[in-house]
């Protein structure tokens, strides 16, 4: 079959031929249709310090599809041949004991699709069956591809009740504007997304922001008096990674308010803690999705009339993923997805 195969330890990927994967007892053989590009495919693209103390070469890349189940494990019930599927990339153990309580995203043995293990830039991926989710028969293809970095938005818009609040989102890629989409849909009142990109700020726009600011030129102070708010915003959304946006949250909340940061801040990121604890801020750290509550709730909010498709700019080829991941580093795109149809 044809992957795409991190092959040495450098800048860039190889479109291979390889073997197929085999089916262990408690596995799920898929054909992948489509596949999203994420952040982390670019990290391991670029090969940057991350991707070095973390992957090992060769592997295959890529962690958001959609396919159809092919084949299963012996073990298996519940899937058949045909079904529409995407996969959950964070494997867990299943034995510890956030595994056996069923909180299944609070695993400390995770391993991860695409980054330590087989990934889904190929045509097959084999999973085990407690990591693949059944869409609907006619889910569109592109949406079913990136439940994952959708997942990541969902996750982290839910983490704080939204009805009526107003809302800071700082960081409009393709999760920061999935997520103004989904607070929209969850009746906030005000959304204020912030971005210095301005191709970024128009598709937050596009995707339900009330207002939508570069952080260089305006300040969440004078955007609060503009709103007529005058107590600070009740929930915060971090989706940047940067350190100064977090800062500019921390200093815009409400006595009270809650902030989930899903971007990732670089070391020694200095931040206001006396605000925090004076102003009584509650900050949740998300990672990944909660299996499978976070799946159940994109999946009905999509059937509840939640859209989300602008967040797609850009589809190619798998053949032509060269343009794929230039397109990505550009800056001016969304999400971006692969097609792996002969
Ligand atoms: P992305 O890099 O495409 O988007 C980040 C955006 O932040 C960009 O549009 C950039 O212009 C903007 N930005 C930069 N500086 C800013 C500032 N000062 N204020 C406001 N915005 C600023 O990332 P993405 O794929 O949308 O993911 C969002 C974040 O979540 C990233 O930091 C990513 O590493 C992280 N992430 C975390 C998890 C997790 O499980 N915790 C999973 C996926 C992604
Ligand atoms: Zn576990």
């Amino acid at each position: 079959m044809q992957a795409l195969i991190k092959k040495f330890p450098c800048e860039g990927l190889w479109l291979e031929e390889v073997p197929e994967p085999t089916v262990g007892v408690n596995d799920v053989l898929i054909r992948v249709h489509r596949t999203g590009i994420c952040g982390t495919d670019i990290h391991i693209y670029n090969w940057d310090k991350w991707a070095e103390k973390t992957v090992l070469t060769p592997l295959i890349v890529g962690h958001e599809f959609v396919g159809e189940v092919v084949e299963t494990g012996s073990n298996v019930s519940g899937f058949t041949s045909g079904d529409i599927v995407s996969g959950e990339g964070h494997v867990v153990c299943g034995q510890c004991r956030n595994c056996l309580a069923g909180r299944r995203h609070l695993c400390s043995e995770t391993s991860s699709v695409g980054i330590n293990r087989s990934g889904a830039f190929a045509e097959y991926i084999s999973i085990p069956s407690t990591n693949v989710w059944r869409h609907a028969p006619k889910i569109d293809l592109d949406i079913a591809a990136i439940f994952d970095p959708f997942g990541n938005a969902v996750h982290s818009a839910l983490a704080f009740p939204l009805i009526g609040e107003d809302v800071v989102i700082t960081g409009a890629g393709p999760i920061g504007v999935m997520a103004t989409a989904v607070v929209r849909h969850a009746a906030a009142r005000h959304i204020v997304v912030v971005d210095p990109n301005s191709y970024r700020r128009q598709l937050a726009s596009i995707m339900g922001a009330t207002l939508v600011i570069d952080p260089r030129e305006r300040d969440l102070k004078e955007i609060q008096a503009e709103l007529g708010m005058v107590e600070g915003f009740d929930v915060g959304i971090e989706m940047s990674g940067s350190t100064a946006a977090l800062r500019s949250m921390i200093s815009n909340m409400c006595h009270g308010g809650s902030i989930a940061i899903l971007g990732i801040p670089g070391a020694d990121s200095e931040i206001d803690w006396s605000t925090i604890v004076l102003n009584m801020l509650t900050i949740r750290g998300i990672c990944g999705r909660e299996m499978y509550e976070t799946w159940y709730k994109m999946t009905v909010m999509l059937n509840n009339g939640l859209d989300i498709s602008s967040v797609i700019t850009h589809r190619f080829h798998h053949r032509e993923y060269q343009k794929a991941f230039e397109a990505m580093k550009s800056g001016e795109s969304g999400k971006i997805v692969l097609d792996w149809s002969k």
